[in-house]
């Protein structure tokens, strides 16, 4: 669904999907270039970065293998919780690998950093991180994110794989949660 489909629940569109994928096309060049001749696990963080996955993967002109992580989130609420725990692990060993997580959103950074320190431990030889947003403002923990799409304001979004209690994931675009919805 587009932003239209939903305006009742959405104070403002934030990006619209062409935006978007201008922007991932934009990142996969990049990504290109700073692994060429290295093998390449990209990692995704379930749910939120299925779509930022699906859509960054196509743009690449190469060979990658995907992998998945489901760790804890919000639940039903809008804030971060800082508890992380996984949900379900990677499938495959990341030793000796160069991993580039896939993320939605740095919010507080917290989910991040604790899975930056997770794989490095693994004995991974690289692990570097690619998120379509980040809210600058938000952010409780440093994390160096090598590449990210959209700076935001500390607003809770959603769309693009974003949710609010498990909907609006379907949503094309990336907008604001009209405040009614959840208060
Ligand atoms: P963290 O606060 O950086 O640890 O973010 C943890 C996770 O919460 C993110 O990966 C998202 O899945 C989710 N999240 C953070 N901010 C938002 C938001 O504005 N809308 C929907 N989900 C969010
Ligand atoms: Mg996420």
């Amino acid at each position: 669904m587009r932003a239209a489909d939903i305006s009742d629940d959405i104070s403002e569109v934030l990006l619209t999907e062409e935006q978007i994928h201008e922007k991932l096309a934009e990142l996969a060049q990049q990504v290109v270039a700073d692994y060429s001749g290295k093998d390449v696990v990209l990692v995704g963080v379930l749910k939120g970065a299925v779509m930022v996955m699906a859509d960054f993967a196509r743009h690449l002109p190469r060979h990658i293998t995907m992998d998945w992580m489901a760790v804890s989130s919000y639940g039903a609420s809008t804030r971060s919780s800082g508890v992380v725990q996984i949900r379900k692990d990677l499938d495959t060993d990341i030793t000796g690998k160069h991993v580039l997580i896939v993320e939605d959103i740095i919010d507080s950074g917290l989910t991040l950093s604790w899975l930056l320190e997770n794989f490095a431990s693994r004995g991974a030889e690289s692990v570097e991180v690619l998120a379509l947003l980040r809210k600058p403002d938000a952010m409780k923990v440093e994390v160096a994110c090598r590449y990210v799409g959209f700076d935001i304001p500390n607003d809770f979004v959603i769309g693009y794989g974003l949710d609010y209690a498990e909907k609006y994931r379907n949503l094309r675009d990336v907008a604001v949660l009209a405040p009614h919805v959840y208060s």
